[in-house]
């Protein structure tokens, strides 16, 4: 902490916005005699963001200020919403969890936002395994995909890509520009020592402007191109024969299957040409060290495991695996070296005979259950549970700081699901359509308002993120609400112990930096953020977290439960392409994309973010525009096989003439009716709920859904 004078104090920490994966550090100008933040800037000294900071990180704080913020717990009553102290909402929240316990059992309790510390441990206390995560809903495919491959997950974090050190680096289906900054100073930085930037988008966006070779394919065929890819290199034997000898399993094998994936397959596939697709396999393959990023362009379809698949088999048959200027595998603190986060995971895992009653452990074995990689349930089956009572009742649903009737595929199931429920509690700091539906709110501190950590073990650091400002009275820290519902449900007999095992979230961040060892929080804050010596080539001395100890290019994990063992394309079941008796009348592709100021559905309601009344506006090529008569500006109907919702016309030549794109998130809170202008601006409203899924994590497609556009 850095003293100016008495009252105004300069502190350290990190963005609060703890679900973009970039951390950036912050430094923030703190009147602690007002109680009040004056200023957030960039941390120059943090040793990944290097004064870094986006709009989103800049301007987060005022959600402390915001007039709608939540301060007193809200219990709905027929006439509305009504404050209640939070010793009644306490009870209110354990009884009637309880009686969902008493009635049913607990895994007829679910939670969203399983990443979060408090909130995982809470369904560990009460012994059910259905604690959702939205990780499915962004990049579970890789997640997936990547630990089947090498046991870690190093395409999608920030970080787990050396892009610093890069001569040629592979982004796919991702703009980071705008969706993690700071993580595209490190490809600046790159290209100036002269690495060759290669982009893989239907959408020239921005990160294509600036490429060296930018490939517009078609959504959804990211997985054909990688095959491709594998079969020039491999062809050509451009791949890297030392580290495919000594340590990938199933080479040969791949050899042989990628046979029938050449250029001229893939180029029909894709629709580029095929020496572009012979292009960007030499450039990657020669240009080394290499590194690869995808995102929710590639991780949201209804192929993306095996996409994922093949991307990973890529980059290790060319040996760009936690090499200098490649894709690293996560490293711990000095100590802790395997551990890809704080070690509170193993305390918070569940008996196997509960986590094989997960909803969807028999569908979807290696999403969830005993012997899958996410150990999350499948969250339409759990919605399915909740409308239909099948094949198990789901009754109650809390859900911390998240939004899911804009998030997830289709929003009125979503909507069905919360009205049919006995109990939907919602924790959160502001307004949203999710909110507007729940039973219980609780108001919950801002992240500048606790003691919290943030480790990155690809960037090699950890940080205190220590409390800024006194949060406003009646708000609370989510460890401690979880920890006091748990309690009364104990004191009245619906539960047998308190096992949650932290009172408040600093009892959590002691625990996890050794509980009274050297590295406390205090020191932690007095140092600012601490960082040690990236290490490479790990798995020379404990070999890969696969069962194999290699990379499985092979993976009879895969093959036991039913799926490809080796990479493979299919088409995406909910494209025109597959379902051609529906092409004729959704004939584009519906894409969508971040805008700078948002993070997922985080940004409408937030007046930096979004003026009144404006509507989200969906990008159209021009000669697309003209054969439907649409000019700039104009409103227009985005139409699928689910629904229709409007857009505002963006003429845009950078786009595929058959692919429109929209934007992810949107909501109009000035409405301030039930909806909130959501069914106006939800494009995950015009997307299905229903199968085809990704066969593996059994994600439904939001990327590339068949559509028309007309003029209102
Ligand atoms: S990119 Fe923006 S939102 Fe993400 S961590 Fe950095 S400042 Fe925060």
């Amino acid at each position: 902490m850095m003293s100016d004078n008495e009252d105004i104090k300069k502190i350290k920490t990190i963005c609060p916005w703890v679900n973009c994966p970039s951390y950036d550090g912050i430094v923030a100008t703190v009147d602690v005699k007002k109680n009040k933040i004056i200023k957030i800037e960039g941390d120059k000294e943090h040793p990944q963001s290097k004064g870094y900071v986006c709009p989103k990180g800049l301007n987060d704080w005022q959600v402390i200020y915001h007039p709608d913020r939540f301060k007193k717990p809200l219990l709905r009553t027929t006439s509305g919403f009504k404050e209640i102290s939070w010793e009644e909402a306490i009870e209110v929240a354990a009884d009637r969890l309880g009686e969902v316990v008493k009635k049913y059992t607990p895994k007829s309790i679910c939670t969203t936002m399983s990443e979060w510390p408090s909130v995982a441990s809470f369904m560990k206390a009460i012994n059910s395994p259905n604690a959702m995560t939205n990780r499915d809903l962004c990049q579970g495919t890789a997640e997936t995909a990547d630990p089947l491959t090498y046991g870690d997950t190093i395409t999608i974090y920030r970080s787990s890509q050396d892009f610093k050190n890069s001569k040629c680096i592979l982004l796919v289906g991702t703009n980071l520009p705008v969706s993690c900054g700071g993580q595209w100073q490190d490809i600046k930085a790159a290209m100036k020592n002269g690495a060759k930037l290669i982009v893989v988008d239907p959408r020239r966006c921005e990160a294509a402007k600036a490429a060296d070779l930018y490939l517009q394919i078609r959504p959804g065929s990211d997985g054909a191109l990688a095959l491709a890819m594998i079969n020039v290199i491999i062809k050509e034997n451009l791949y890297d024969e030392e580290f495919v000898k000594n340590y990938c399993l199933g080479f040969d094998k791949l050899k042989e299957h990628v046979q029938q994936y050449t250029p001229e397959w893939a180029a029909e596939v894709t629709s580029l040409s095929i020496d572009e697709i012979v292009k960007v396999a030499r450039m990657y393959a020669t240009n080394g060290p290499a590194s690869y990023r995808g995102n929710n362009g590639v991780c949201q379809h209804a192929n993306s495991t095996q996409t994922c698949r093949s991307f990973a088999t890529l980059i290790s048959i060319c040996g760009n695996i936690d090499v200098k200027g490649g894709n690293r595998l996560a490293q711990g603190p000095p100590g802790k070296e395997g551990s890809e986060s704080p070690d509170f995971w193993s305390a918070i895992t569940l008996d196997k005979e509960i986590e094989e009653q997960t909803m969807g452990a028999e569908r979807f074995p290696l999403w969830a259950g005993p012997n899958s990689i996410m150990r999350r349930p499948h969250n339409p089956s759990l919605i399915n549970g909740m409308i239909h009572n099948e094949p198990y009742p789901v009754k109650a649903w809390i859900i911390f700081w998240n939004n899911p009737v804009m998030s997830y595929a289709s929003a009125r199931k979503v909507i069905e699901a919360m009205k049919k429920i006995n109990f939907l509690m919602v924790l959160a700091y502001t307004p949203s359509p999710t909110s507007d539906l729940a039973d219980l709110i609780l108001p919950i501190k801002h992240t500048y308002e606790f003691d919290f950590l943030m480790m990155s073990s690809y960037g090699c650091w950890v940080s205190a993120m220590p409390k800024l400002v006194d949060a406003p009275e009646g708000c609370r820290d989510s460890f401690q609400i979880f920890y006091d519902i748990v309690e009364k449900m104990k004191q009245k007999g619906y539960i047998e112990e308190n096992l949650f095992p932290w009172k408040k979230s600093r009892d959590f961040v002691d625990e996890t930096l050794g509980g009274g060892g050297p590295l406390n929080f205090e020191t932690l804050c007095k140092m600012g953020p601490i960082a040690w010596r990236p290490k490479y080539k790990k798995y020379r001395r404990k070999g890969f977290r696969t069962p194999s100890g290699k990379v499985e290019l092979y993976s009879e994990r895969m093959e036991k439960f039913g799926y490809d063992p080796l990479p493979t394309y299919h088409e995406c079941g909910d494209s025109a392409r597959s379902l051609p008796h529906l092409g004729e009348r959704y004939p584009l592709y519906l894409t969508t994309r971040r805008v700078h100021n948002y993070l997922l559905t985080r940004g409408s309601g937030y007046s930096w973010v979004q003026k009144e009344g404006q509507y989200p506006e969906l990008l159209i090529h021009p000669t697309t525009a003209n054969e439907r008569g649409i000019k700039e500006g104009d409103m227009i109907t985005v139409e699928t096989p689910k629904g229709s919702i409007p857009h505002k016309a963006k003429i845009f030549e950078g786009i595929r003439p058959d692919t429109v794109n929209g934007v992810y998130g949107w909501w109009m809170p000035e409405k301030k009716s039930e909806e909130n202008g959501y069914l106006d601006t939800n494009v995950n409203f015009l997307c299905s709920f229903y199968p085809p899924y990704d066969p593996v994590i059994g994600i439904n497609c939001i990327q590339g859904v068949m559509c028309q556009v007309r003029k209102i």
